[in-house]
């Protein structure tokens, strides 16, 4: 029978490189914490209205991303493509508006798109949220905490911020009319996608990766231009920010997001690091989400980032902490007898010293086979129980990376331990 194998795009993360992930998760979440930030856990599967309301019938991931069906109800449910979402969902349903909300959120997103380096369709994100302000220090200080989480992670020297702002919605639909007749004249020089979105998602085709399309939009209207008094005000008060806090960013007037919801602020990092997926963290605000989704108007932003894409940047760069061993300590125990008391060491060692990662032989096997698996292990010392150390209540006390094999007594083998650790410097 063929072995049954994973399905194309989803991937598992092996030990080898899962405590990169720890690295990376636990990094991010004590700066989210460190800045107020609240964690949120929110469910994977959502009803498929929810997506195709918030983000838009006419984007890539509703029309063509989305993991879709109907359960044994013939509900219709989605794998959530994204996390705003069903993170504004919960706002509403839960009564959250009235009062600031900072919250973050981690997991496995689904989208149905072609796997390569980078972009799966079961990728990984941790997303912010920032409900209940409207002002502009919101925008920047998701966009400083981002920063300083790119430098605790040394990634800083790879990613730069792009900047744009899409204005309020009467801003965007003056743009919008205008790109549309612009790009009506010159209909047949479009790539086909583009065309299509013409008249579906015009913003969409300042995205497209045709050369002949981007060469046309060189001449198009700029949507800066298009911004009335009070969205550039409010730029400018992020910018502000921006500069006194030292970040460095480029104008990239036709960043626009690929969801529907955004107004105002869109950012994007990027790296040329990994290939044509350079986007790890992208957001803006979208201050009528909350209210398109049911609830009461409430001005929002956030920004959603990318672990794979950040995982490949550290392996990239080298900026990937050490392995972990897989135990500090390994106790070998050859025959029965020794076997039986070696696990009742292993425990009552445990109990004296919580925290040490010991790993107690199973398995049983010579002598040799035991170190040989001790020294797999990566450990740096180990501990050999025999007949002769039984009878004589000791331990074999044996550092493996150099240093002589000595006899410890069981009963100061704790106070031993502590030494050894205090003393070396791993
Ligand atoms: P892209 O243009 O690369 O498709 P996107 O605009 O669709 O990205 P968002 O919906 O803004 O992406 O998601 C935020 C971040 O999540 C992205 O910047 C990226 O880092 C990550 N991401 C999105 N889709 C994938 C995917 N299929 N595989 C891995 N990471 C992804
Ligand atoms: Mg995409």
């Amino acid at each position: 029978m063929d072995p049954i194998r994973a399905i194309r795009g989803m991937s598992d993360i092996l030990p080898q490189d899962s405590y990169l992930w720890q690295h990376l998760e636990q990094v991010t979440h004590e700066l989210l914490d460190s800045y107020g930030y609240r964690e949120i856990r929110l469910p994977i599967v959502e009803q498929t209205q929810l997506f195709s309301r918030a983000i838009g019938e006419v984007t890539d991931i509703v029309e063509k991303e989305m993991y879709s069906f109907a359960d044994r109800n013939g509900d219709g449910l989605t794998l959530r493509p994204e996390g705003t979402a069903g993170c504004v969902r919960a706002f509403n349903q839960h009564g959250m508006a009235g009062s600031q909300q900072k919250l973050w959120y981690a997991g496995p997103m689904f989208r149905h798109e072609r796997p390569q380096l980078g972009r799966q369709r079961q990728f990984h994100q941790v997303g912010v949220e920032v409900f209940g302000t409207p002002t502009a220090d919101v925008e920047a200080e998701l966009i400083v905490l981002s920063a300083r989480l790119w430098r605790l992670l040394g990634l800083d020297s790879a990613v730069t911020l792009e900047l744009n702002s899409l204005g309020s919605n009467t801003d965007r639909a003056r743009y919008r009319q205008a790109l549309v007749s612009y790009l009506s004249e010159h209909r047949d020089q479009l790539d086909e996608d583009s065309q299509r979105r013409l008249d579906s998602n015009p913003l969409r085709i300042l995205d497209s990766k045709s050369p002949d399309t981007q060469a046309l939009l060189a001449a198009a209207p700029s949507l800066p231009d298009f911004l009335d008094q009070e969205s550039a005000a409010h730029f400018a008060e992020l910018t502000a920010r921006l500069d006194a806090a030292g970040v460095n960013y480029r104008l990239n007037p036709r960043l626009v997001r690929g969801l529907d919801y955004y107004n105002r602020t869109v950012f994007e990092w990027v790296t040329d690091a990994l290939g044509a997926q350079g986007t790890v963290c992208a957001g803006g605000r979208y201050d009528g989400l909350v209210e398109q989704l049911g609830g009461k108007p409430t001005p929002a932003a956030g920004f959603a980032m990318g672990l794979e894409r950040l995982v490949l940047l550290m392996q990239e760069l080298k900026a990937a902490p050490e392995p972990t061993r897989q135990a500090d300590v390994y106790l070998v125990a050859v025959g029965e007898d020794a076997a039986v008391a070696g696990f009742a060491l292993g425990e009552s060692l445990r109990d004296r010293l919580p925290g040490l990662r010991l790993q107690v032989h199973s398995g049983g096997g010579s002598f040799k086979s035991q170190m040989k698996k001790a020294d797999r292990s990566g450990a740096l010392l180990a501990l050999v129980l025999g007949d002769n150390e039984l009878a004589e209540r000791s331990v074999g006390f044996k550092p493996l990376r150099g240093g002589e094999q000595r006899s410890v007594s069981q009963d100061a083998l704790a106070d031993e331990l502590k030494d050894f650790f205090a003393h070396e410097e791993h």
